[in-house]
């Protein structure tokens, strides 16, 4: 590669909004053989919304004191998935109670101490861990397959020990999502979902991504371990991500795409950072390398 091509290139990139932190990238993104996106915040926008919160028969309170005593424990984690309840909370113009303690379940969800009682909040896995009871009603199985089949994330929320409700919270797909990963298909590229989301909202989300492909139930530590499965299957892989758990992930691929409205560990973590946070923008990466390269044979 010229050193002038690779300049004229990155400098194309900044004016499209793809930057290219390093020249020896911009000449790894043609080779690319499996794209592997992240879902939430890459193929969706990262902004949920809280749209179900289905009480189980043993509740024992109101849906609004559920709610307020979730959304006080989701206001001390730093999980993109906490606004969606501290923001139905807000809205709903809810008195948050105190919380005395607060633990953050890695790939998980939470565990909080609020109104004297131990509240859980997070997936599957996470109740699974403690033990909760209630999971396998036949109205807690119903909801959680109805929520599911209409992509939204199902969350679990428990205290003493027994689940109290179900929260379903909905993350719109980027509009550009389908039409970017047909045409990486037609191009040729292996184009992956994962998630460390529940198999059936990933599957729901993938359906309406047009991805065939998808890796859910992933926890943050393993998910660079599934690029190097690509990797030896001899592939040369990229990686698109925005979030603190995506980082490792991005180190591991031959290329890290960033979203640029990831978090700053993300970013850092990509060599080429898609400033607009479009997906489009993938396309375009593949283009400018393409034209590149071209120059250079
Ligand atoms: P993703 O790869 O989908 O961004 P993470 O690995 O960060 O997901 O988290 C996996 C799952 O753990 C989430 O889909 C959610 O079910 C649960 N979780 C994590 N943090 C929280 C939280 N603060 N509140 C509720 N659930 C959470
Ligand atoms: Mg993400």
């Amino acid at each position: 590669a010229t050193p002038t091509s690779i300049m004229v290139g990155t400098g194309r990139g900044a004016q499209l909004g793809v930057l290219v932190k390093n020249g020896t990238a911009l000449q790894t993104v043609e080779g690319i053989q499996t794209i592997i996106f992240d879902k939430t915040g890459t193929l969706t926008h990262g902004t949920p919304k809280l749209t179900d919160c289905e009480l189980m028969p043993e509740a024992g309170v109101d849906a609004d004191t559920l709610l307020a005593a979730v959304a006080a424990a989701e206001s001390q984690s730093e999980h993109p998935l906490a606004l969606a309840m501290v923001d139905a909370a807000k809205e709903k113009g809810l008195t948050l109670p105190t919380v005395d303690a607060f633990t953050a379940h890695t790939g998980r969800g939470l565990e909080a101490q609020v109104l004297g009682e131990t509240l859980f909040v997070g997936n599957r896995l996470l109740m699974e861990e403690h033990a909760v009871t209630g999971l396998e009603t036949e109205e807690a199985q119903r909801t959680i397959n109805a929520l599911a089949e209409e992509a939204r994330t199902v969350l679990f929320v428990a205290s003493g020990g027994a689940l109290r409700a179900l929260l379903g919270v909905a993350d719109t797909l980027r509009e550009e999502a389908p039409a970017v990963v047909q045409e990486l298909t037609q191009r040729g590229v292996q184009v992956v979902m994962l998630t460390g989301d529940a198999e059936a909202t990933a599957k729901a989300v993938a359906r309406r991504a047009v991805i065939t492909e998808l890796r859910a139930r992933v926890l943050p530590e393993d998910k660079a371990k599934v690029v190097k499965e690509f990797q030896a299957q001899g592939k040369k892989v990229a990686m698109v991500g925005d979030g603190v758990n995506d980082a490792p992930a991005l180190a591991q691929a031959d290329c890290g795409i960033a979203m640029g409205s990831g978090i700053d560990v993300a970013v850092e973590s990509g060599d080429v950072v898609l400033v607009r946070s479009s997906l489009q923008s993938v396309l375009t990466a593949l283009k400018l390398s393409h034209a590149v390269m071209q120059n250079i044979r």
